[in-house]
């Protein structure tokens, strides 16, 4: 389980009514019972349960048993679509090694508003699932045009382009630190396309020879990268 705060040996922390309900009427667990926490800084350490009750839980970590993951720098820009296609797209950012997760305004981004809070929580509970120890950041939405002049130095922009055409060259994938960006559902406009493709940064890769949903393009460029340069 995640917890906001930095976790240290024998010191206690609390839990919060839902999380004390999993782990006592989902997973039945009593005092006593050892706990896997989290915190996203220090790494993952077994925390028996000292007391658990309807209204919270108070666990104290005992010892490390992970520190917290090399998290390779990988960025996942990506415009908003549908809310639940792109809390999917949060998801599997997260599960497939993202360090961050940056909502990108296009000309034919059909969704003007993302809710963080709840991209950030379907981040925590993809990282509970998959065992992370580490969970993606999330950048504040911003429009393409200004993601593109504040393009961070020396960092590459994988430009996942559907007219690139041939197959995923997977030797194409630049190394991090790097940033995927992916379209919404009704692509870039011309404007946006020559802007990108002119970026000193930009390096264009083809997913394949079909045109991919925005969220289908965001996991397969980042299952490309992760087999290409992940470790
Ligand atoms: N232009 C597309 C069309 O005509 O339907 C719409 C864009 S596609 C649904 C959403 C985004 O996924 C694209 O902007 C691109 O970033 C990415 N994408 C989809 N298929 C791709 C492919 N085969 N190669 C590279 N990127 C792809």
């Amino acid at each position: 389980l995640f917890v906001d705060e930095e976790l240290k040996a024998g010191v206690a922390t609390a839990l919060g009514p839902d999380a004390a309900r999993y782990l006592g009427s989902v997973l039945r667990l009593g005092a006593g019972a050892d706990v896997l926490l989290f915190d996203d800084r220090t790494g993952e350490w077994r925390a028996p349960i000292v007391e658990i009750g309807k209204r919270g839980a108070v666990l104290r970590p005992a010892e490390r048993t992970r520190a917290r993951e090399r998290v390779p720098d990988l960025w996942l820009c990506a415009a908003p679509i549908k809310r639940a296609r792109f809390e999917w797209m949060a998801e599997k950012a997260c599960e497939l090694g993202a360090a961050r997760f940056v909502p990108v305004v296009t000309a034919h981004t059909e969704v003007r508003g993302v809710k963080a809070e709840r991209l950030r929580a379907h981040m925590i509970e993809a990282a509970e699932q998959c065992e992370r120890t580490a969970i993606p950041a999330l950048g504040e939405m911003q429009a393409l045009k200004v993601l593109l002049r504040d393009w961070p130095e020396g960092r590459a922009l994988i430009f996942c382009d559907e007219e690139a055409g041939g197959e995923p060259a997977l030797d194409a994938m630049p190394g991090e630190p790097a940033a995927i960006l992916i379209g919404p559902e009704g692509g870039f406009n011309a404007d946006e396309r020559a802007r990108i493709a002119a970026h000193p940064a930009a390096v264009r890769v083809s997913l394949g020879p079909r045109i991919l949903r925005a969220d289908t393009a965001a996991a397969a460029a980042l299952s490309l990268w992760q087999a290409a340069r992940g470790d």
